[in-house]
């Protein structure tokens, strides 16, 4: 037997394993130091009263012959599928219920969804990235053509006509960047799947921290999608899921492909792989988008926002070029002084204790960037932005 060989080409992911033998080597050495966690990608406020609430209701279900629920539905909940479609109708999106697939988190899907393509395709992939996509990818044997973005576009790269591709992945808003691509962005993007047969994987894990009006929320907001996108998303950061696990991919059934149906292909596939997620946790789900669940879960994504602010003001006070952070729970900062990532990961523990993530682990175009994120407690962010501020004048570290 002759495994998938593929695992061989994976690049070992030393990003978060650095940081974490960086900061323990450092606490064993200043066991005193309290370490201010600006890196963490993990939300830190618990799930929402309405959502608990659910939760609770849904164990009882459980536990009578009456309520109680077996297997359920493999591509989700009916009632669950239909709220979140007239979720997407209230910004102007229709979907049809079935066109809605609940799943266990955007991860999962975002690695499953690679079964619908088949072998060797070749995928664009623009960077800084978040990691899944070039891991799963470089398991399924595809060829990646990664693309560079950098200051001189936002972080937010435009389509290059002259480059084929099968699959070209969306990250808005983006981590680690924290860019947002506007409405033209994203219709470009889509011209150019439609024009050369492509599929947009468009992952909108943190479309609910979008407070830009004009910013579109979902790929099927632009005109074209339909025929070329598939949207997964998630309820992780939208509504604390990171530990519950719960989520949705939209995929429009106008999308054909070699004569074949994607939508159907994809009923296909999760009536094969999956056993549908549970009751208990597509019931807390549905909770999220209940008018009370909706307050509940911006009123917690406005602390965040408020770290975004408080970090925000600091880079503005020092003149420090940065993106992200008003759409998206992440700031995306030049480092000072034109230092690499993780000379600027090591200074800033080793003067302030404040840990960050060195952008040169989302890619080779992320060197010389580090990336804030807003997770954290309120009173760590505080503490780590003003000493963010006193290290960086007193050691006039902002010019580049
Ligand atoms: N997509 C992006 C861009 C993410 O940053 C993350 C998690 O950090 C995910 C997907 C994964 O989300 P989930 O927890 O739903 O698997």
């Amino acid at each position: 037997m002759i495994p998938n060989m593929n695992y061989r080409n994976l690049k070992d992911s030393y990003l978060f394993y650095n940081i974490a033998q960086k900061t323990k080597a450092y606490l064993e050495e200043h066991p005193e130091k309290h370490l201010y966690r600006m890196g963490i990608g993990d939300v830190s406020l618990p799930l929402c009263d309405a959502v608990i609430q659910k939760l609770h209701e849904a164990v009882e279900d459980q536990a009578s012959q009456d309520t109680f629920h077996g297997y359920m539905p493999e591509c989700g909940d009916p009632q669950l599928r239909k709220t979140i479609a007239a979720y997407y109708q209230k910004r102007g999106v229709v979907l049809s219920d079935e066109e809605v697939f609940v799943s266990s988190g955007a991860s999962d899907e975002l690695g499953d969804i690679l079964d619908l393509f088949g072998k060797e395709k070749t995928v664009l992939i623009m960077e800084p990235a978040y990691p899944a996509y070039v891991d799963a990818n470089v398991i399924a044997g595809n060829t990646i053509i990664h693309i560079p973005a950098g200051e001189e576009n936002g972080f937010v790269p435009m389509p290059d006509f002259s480059i084929m591709a099968d699959i070209i992945y969306i990250c808005s808003p983006n981590n680690p960047t924290g860019a947002v691509f506007n409405r033209e962005a994203l219709q470009a993007w889509v011209d150019y799947a439609n024009q050369i047969n492509a599929l947009i994987l468009f992952d909108a894990a943190y479309e609910a921290f979008i407070e830009e009006e004009e910013i579109p929320h979902s790929i099927f907001e632009i005109d074209g999608a339909r025929n070329c996108a598939i949207e997964i998303c998630s309820l992780s950061k939208t509504a604390g899921f990171t530990g519950t696990r719960c989520g949705y991919t939209v995929i429009p059934k106008e999308i054909f492909r070699g004569g074949m149906n994607l939508n159907q292909m994809w009923v296909r596939n999760r009536t094969t792989k999956t056993n549908g997620v549970s009751y208990i946790i597509q019931k807390g789900a549905s909770a999220v988008f209940s008018e009370e669940g909706q307050k509940q879960i911006h009123d917690y994504i406005q602390i965040y926002k408020k770290n975004g602010a408080c970090l925000m003001d600091v880079l503005d006070r020092l003149g420090i070029w940065y993106c992200g952070g008003k759409n998206a729970p992440y700031i995306w900062m030049k480092c000072p002084n034109g230092m690499g990532s993780w000379e600027f990961f090591d200074y800033l523990l080793r003067e302030i204790q404040v840990v960050g993530t060195p952008g040169e682990g989302f890619g080779a175009c992320g060197e010389g960037y580090f990336r804030f994120s807003t997770f954290g407690s309120p009173e760590d962010t505080k503490e780590a932005a003003r000493r963010l501020e006193v290290l960086l004048r007193k050691k006039k570290l902002i010019t580049y």
